[in-house]
């Protein structure tokens, strides 16, 4: 391939895959039905493990347990310090093992092994360590109300939670999940998508050494309409947390309704506006419109597949934009030189390389990229669409893959105007020396976050949720503590008080 510039390194013994079973009630068990599915590298396509394939039935047995648990257990009796205490050993366990985790999450994700092994993998030790510290610091309200009553609001665990996780950043969203769950003192079934179910698995062992009783984390692996679909339907589960698509957060949703109508939390797509102005650095800008684009080979829901750049740069955006987006490095995840590495399967493949034919034949002009890379495995090239439309599907569309589509707008108001016509809302960046710009641009635009002078500027303090059809409820931060919790209104009266 010609985005060369690999030393062509790569993993060179593989490591033994050790938990392929589904985790029930503080066991490894095979699924009852006894089915496994494969789950494959996508460097090349070959079948890394059989794993358990769980459906309704092993929901059903898992949900049993997690209710149990809540019902009877120490879990949600436990004070917040001594939860807290359990969290930390989890979250020492984790950095234990973090080339292993590194390891297998870009087998089975394709994801950059350097950046999994210093950033990704410690990051889920911090994400636990941060709601661990919060376990202990959760209370509510006293309300003075009257002269005859007054009140206390009392902060309780919201039960049995299902999460159902994706496939891009799967420690990621794992860790996004349970940290605050397991803080606020809920049990829970983990549902990790049926492309990378190796780290979640991992996840569970080093949970039960930590201490966390049995049945407080149960991981079931397997399909979205089998065991994702039992999960949103099940009666004994009193609320989803879910990350992944607009489509599947519509039926999720829908089932939550049509059975015991548990609350739900839905991360859904994007197509997120990036927006340059014309006194903007363009070597920062050319950088963040890369990166915002191709880190993670574009499976982020935040990526800034659309960007929006003022007339008075764009010839000179636009050749810079393309010099780096060549000199950027595809191939094996392994190897520290390479910034991107495969598409997570084929049907993602696949389902990318349409959408660019599909911008080709729509009229949009292919500025580079735009094919795949080799004849093994999913990748492909960091790809640029110039001259596009807002109604081509290239625009419109979350492609979740390197696939640019790249606009000329003229004032703030136009470009304003532009970035918010998409049905989606999740982020959105602003680069500007003016400050003004940036204020303005910021309240304007309906979205759950805005970057400004930077792209993925990522905190677990930092909640992170969609407007509109990007969904609701927010991960990370205390705004995702609340969400595993409810209140509860406890009402004296006071006899004889003057005040
Ligand atoms: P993507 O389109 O990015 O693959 P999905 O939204 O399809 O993302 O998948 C995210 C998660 O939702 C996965 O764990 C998947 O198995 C699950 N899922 C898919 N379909 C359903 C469904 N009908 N009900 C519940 N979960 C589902």
């Amino acid at each position: 391939s010609d985005y060369g510039g690999s030393n062509g390194t790569t993993l060179e013994k593989m490591p033994t895959i050790k938990f392929t079973k589904l985790f029930i009630n503080g066991e490894f068990v095979d699924s009852v039905s006894g089915k496994t599915f494969e789950t494959v590298d996508p460097r090349n396509g070959s079948v890394l493990a059989k794993i358990a394939e769980g459906d309704e039935n092993d929901v059903d047995l898992a949900a049993k347990a997690a209710r149990a648990a809540f019902d009877h257990g120490p879990w949600p009796r436990l004070s917040g310090y001594e939860r807290g205490r359990i969290m930390m050993k989890f979250a020492d366990l984790i950095e234990q093992n973090v080339e292993e985790l590194a390891t297998l999450e870009s087998l089975d994700a394709g994801k950059l092994f350097s950046w999994n092994k210093m950033f990704d993998i410690p990051g889920q030790a911090a994400t636990l360590r941060y709601y661990a510290g919060a376990a202990d610091k959760i209370h509510g309200d006293v309300l003075k109300m009257s002269r005859e009553l007054q009140a206390y609001t009392l902060l309780e665990p919201i039960g049995v939670v299902g999460h159902i996780i994706p496939w891009n950043f799967p420690s990621t969203m794992f860790f996004a999940k349970v940290s605050p769950a397991l803080a606020a003192g809920c049990t829970m079934i983990i549902k990790p998508a049926e492309q990378t179910p190796l780290t979640a698995l991992f996840y569970a062992h080093l949970a039960k050494l930590a201490g966390i009783p049995d049945g407080v984390l149960n991981v079931v692996t397997g399909f979205g309409p089998t065991a994702g679909a039992a999960i949103s339907s099940h009666m004994d589960i009193d609320m989803v947390s879910f990350t992944g698509s607009t489509e599947v957060g519509r039926e999720i949703m829908k089932a939550a309704a049509m059975s015991n109508l548990k609350p739900v939390s839905l991360e859904l797509g994007g197509k997120s506006p990036l927006i340059i102005f014309d006194d903007a650095d363009i070597e920062m800008a050319s950088d963040l419109a890369l990166m915002g684009i191709l880190f993670n080979k574009g499976e982020i829901c935040v990526a800034s597949s659309r960007v929006y750049v003022q007339e008075g740069i764009y010839n000179e955006f636009v050749k810079k934009l393309v010099e780096k987006a060549k000199a950027w490095v595809v191939g094996d995840p392994f190897d520290p030189q390479v910034r991107q590495g495969p598409q997570v399967d084929k049907t993602q493949f696949d389902k990318i390389l349409s959408y660019i034919e599909h911008g080709k034949r729509e009229g949009g002009t292919l500025l580079t990229g735009g094919k795949r890379i080799g004849n093994e495995g999913y990748y492909i090239e960091p790809t640029i669409f110039a001259d596009v439309k807002e109604d081509m599907l290239i625009v419109k569309d979350e492609i979740f893959g390197p696939v640019m589509a790249l606009m000329k707008f003229k004032t703030i108001e136009e470009g304003i105007t532009r970035a918010n016509n998409s049905k989606y809302g999740l982020a959105a960046g602003i680069v500007t020396k003016d400050l003004n710009v940036a204020n303005t641009v910021s309240r304007s635009i309906r979205a759950g976050i805005i970057w400004i002078n930077c792209y993925f500027a990522f905190d677990r303090d930092c909640p992170y949720g969609g407007y509109k059809m990007s969904g609701f409820g927010r991960d990370f931060g205390l705004e995702a503590l609340h969400k595993y919790l409810q209140v509860k209104s406890v009402v004296t009266p006071i006899y004889n008080s003057p005040w």
